[in-house]
């Protein structure tokens, strides 16, 4: 079903203008920063651990995922995606969805998010998600790759060797990446922080951080050293294309603190990093400053992936506080959708229906043009992406 018939503005009749939502729910998304689908079926445990983003632990016995504000959104947009009612209740949900072939439940989802191009992060899970190839198989839609510089240069600090080696190879690296590449990935939110020193290191600082990991490291080469990240950063940026940055929402593996955006302006005021495209991912709960920063430097960008699918039906309160500060040219769709190809669709959903409600109340009252709210909507569904990844 096209995603222009699955009902997504139900329930607000009246309040969004009718070219406003036939234009908002039928345009094309460029998805800049999204993963695939899980290759195998999950159990019931390993699908409520995939929506839920804070917490490693198996499910405690006294709750469920389901209630939340993503199992809520779940029930009530991709149960008619199985053939169910709206807000099918859990347990029916899931027998419907456990009867299903993996690939027949990734086109079912997929196909029907109105996506026109999938920009993949391929550098997390990809022993158990779906490549490049079997998303834009099932769901019909062409796909980018996205290079987690990390994953790059751990794959070359596990070989360990000269240390005055590590630079140059991880430079022809970055040069040799695969022709579906439109840009990089930094986890330094994980990994170190955004309170690093981020001048570029001179030779001999990289080459003393390289022997002092591999002094710790032993061969596993978990790259969490500040000059080493610093310098990944820089070498890519020497190349000019977009690098998104981790920020805020994730696991509590990291120091959710550490990643706020504002951290970033010793590196953003940085004239070698002018030219290069920043792209802050998923910002909850500092889409307000990242919306500062995208207005305050012309090469700095952010989205609220992620976010819309966590905050489900409150995604309308933050899609309106992203569309503050930040210039509309500065801001991009994603859903992050990672594994349950629930999510990749829902992220479309929740957010036609978000900018469908936050931008019809502003025509509505006469604060917006129609065809102003209509370029607008375009500009963050997949102008800005297309002009900055060049897809
Ligand atoms: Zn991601």
């Amino acid at each position: 079903m096209p995603v222009g018939e699955l009902g997504v503005l139900a329930g607000l009749e009246g309040q969004v203008p009718a070219g406003l939502g036939e234009a908002i729910t039928s345009m094309p998304l460029v998805d800049h920063h999204v993963h695939g689908c899980f290759i195998d079926p999950v159990t019931r445990g390993q699908f409520e651990q995939a929506i839920n983003e804070g917490s490693p632990d198996p499910i405690p016995a006294f709750m469920t995922q389901f209630d939340s504000q993503l199992g809520f959104a779940i029930r009530r947009w991709c149960a008619p995606q199985l053939g169910l009612p709206p807000h099918a209740k859990a347990d029916e949900y899931w027998a419907e969805r456990t009867a299903l072939p993996v690939d027949d439940l990734d086109r079912r989802m997929l196909g029907d998010a109105g996506v026109e191009r999938w920009i993949m992060d391929t550098g997390f899970g990809t022993d158990i998600i779906s490549s490049l190839s079997t998303m834009t198989e099932r769901s019909g839609t062409p796909s980018s790759a996205i290079v987690r510089l990390e994953q790059l240069a751990e794959s070359i600090l596990a070989h360990g060797g000269d240390p005055a080696a590590f630079a140059p190879k991880f430079r022809e690296a970055l040069a040799q990446a695969n022709p579906s590449v439109v840009g990089y990935k930094t986890i330094a939110a994980y990994r170190t922080g955004f309170d690093i020193d981020w001048t570029l290191p001179s030779t001999g600082d990289l080459e003393q951080a390289v022997t002092e990991l591999n002094a710790t490291s032993a061969g596993s080469a978990r790259l969490d050293h500040p000059v080493i990240i610093a310098f990944i950063v820089h070498a890519a940026a020497e190349l000019g294309r977009p690098i998104q940055f981790h920020v805020g929402l994730g696991d509590r593996d990291m120091d959710l603190h550490r990643s706020n955006p504002m951290l970033l302006l010793p590196l953003l005021r940085q004239q070698e990093i002018a030219s290069t495209p920043i792209m802050l991912l998923h910002t909850y709960p500092y889409h307000r400053e990242s919306g500062y920063l995208a207005q305050a430097f012309d090469n700095v960008y952010f989205d609220v992936g992620l976010t819309l699918n966590y905050v489900g039906a409150q995604s309308t309160q933050i899609i309106a506080e992203s569309l503050e500060l930040a210039p509309f040219a500065k801001q991009l769709y994603s859903s992050d959708a990672f594994g349950l190809p629930e999510l990749h669709l829902l992220g479309s959903i929740l957010w036609r229906r978000s900018m469908a409600q936050v931008l019809g109340r502003w025509v509505r009252e006469g604060d917006w043009s129609e065809p102003d709210a209509i370029r607008a909507a375009k500009m963050i569904a997949h102008g800005n992406a297309r002009r900055v990844y060049g897809v």
